[in-house]
């Protein structure tokens, strides 16, 4: 039965690479055919397409499902778990994120709500402070015309005098409440624009909120599906995996932290923890005779040649 690599993105990422191999390919046969022979470069390129197209027909004839129970099979079983699992992760962490964002734009519209009723408290004093300068001058105003009165009863100079300095500094101190008040008000109209415009930014972010709460919802729901669909698959495969080798593979994976528990080599260094393999041991990995792991970081190692020929088992098959 040939495997199929459940992680989409990662056969056409392999499949790509292909393609670039094949690049890679006819560049190389060009240079060769130029440097070697001296031809005319059109006559090297056609050569070179003909290599490249040979070399083609051979990577379409599709390597043979490794036998069960040899070490291949049992490396892709463990590759396949891992690509399982990996989906798994990725899907765990974004729905992490996600709740996040909601908790964010909560916070926003809680502290706005908050500095909205502080506004309010302060607009309310101000309205106070208003009224009390108002009461003084219906006060202010009322004594003026007392006294008023009481300069047409008065004996003498002196009283009158007396009662013209009263008028007077009331007049001043109708004058002060006058601009106490105008000051109040021009304050007050500047915290009512301020408090319409974060009930305007607070109606903006809550229409925000509720979309991105039922977001969040449906996907939470998409994602759980997805997640037992996934470990429903992952099952199937550790059935067929020894026990011993999972529970060593389970174990790399839960002290890794990026959750790979076997890996490729990339640039002769490990794809986990990138220490560098010696040409030996690169050698021994790619016959797969035995299991091999990172000295460094106890990753299991999986020959790239073997995942790639997978995939184009994978893929012809998905063709089929
Ligand atoms: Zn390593």
């Amino acid at each position: 039965m040939p495997f199929h690599c459940v992680k989409q993105k990662r056969c056409k990422l392999a499949l790509y690479s292909i393609k670039n191999q094949d690049i890679r390919n006819i560049n190389m046969a060009k240079k060769k055919v130029k440097e070697e022979q001296g031809v005319s470069e059109n006559q090297g390129v056609a050569t070179a397409m003909t290599e490249a197209g040979a070399e083609n027909a051979e990577v379409r004839k599709l390597a043979p499902a490794p036998e069960e129970n040899s070490i291949a099979y049992k490396l892709l079983s463990l590759y396949h778990l891992q690509c399982i699992y990996s989906e798994i992760d990725k899907i765990r962490i974004e729905r992490g994120e996600l709740p996040n964002e909601v908790r964010n734009l909560e916070d926003d519209i809680e502290g706005k709500r908050t500095r909205i009723s502080k506004f309010q408290e302060e607009l309310n004093e101000m309205k106070e402070r208003e009224e009390i300068e108002n009461a003084k001058i219906q006060e202010s105003k009322a004594l003026i015309s007392r006294y008023e009165e009481q300069q047409n009863n008065v004996r003498n100079n002196r009283e009158y005098e007396s009662l013209s300095k009263e008028i007077e500094y009331q007049t001043v101190e109708i004058q002060n409440s006058e601009k106490k008040i105008s000051k109040v008000q021009a304050a007050a109209e500047i915290k009512t624009e301020e408090i319409k415009a974060l009930e305007s930014e607070m109606k903006e972010k809550s229409e925000i909120l509720s979309q991105k709460k039922s977001e969040l919802d449906g996907l939470i729901a998409e994602h759980e599906e997805k997640e037992a669909e996934l470990l429903g698959k992952a099952d199937v495969l550790k059935a067929k995996i020894e026990p011993r080798l999972l529970t060593a593979f389970e174990r790399i994976r839960k002290n890794a932290r990026n959750g790979l528990a076997i890996v490729q080599i990339s640039r002769d260094a490990c794809g986990g923890c990138f220490s560098m393999i010696p040409p030996q041991r690169q050698l021994d990995i790619r016959l797969h005779k035995k299991i091999i792991v990172c000295e460094a970081c106890g990753r299991i190692f999986i020959d790239e040649q073997l995942v790639k020929e997978d995939l184009e088992r994978a893929a012809a098959a998905a063709e089929n």
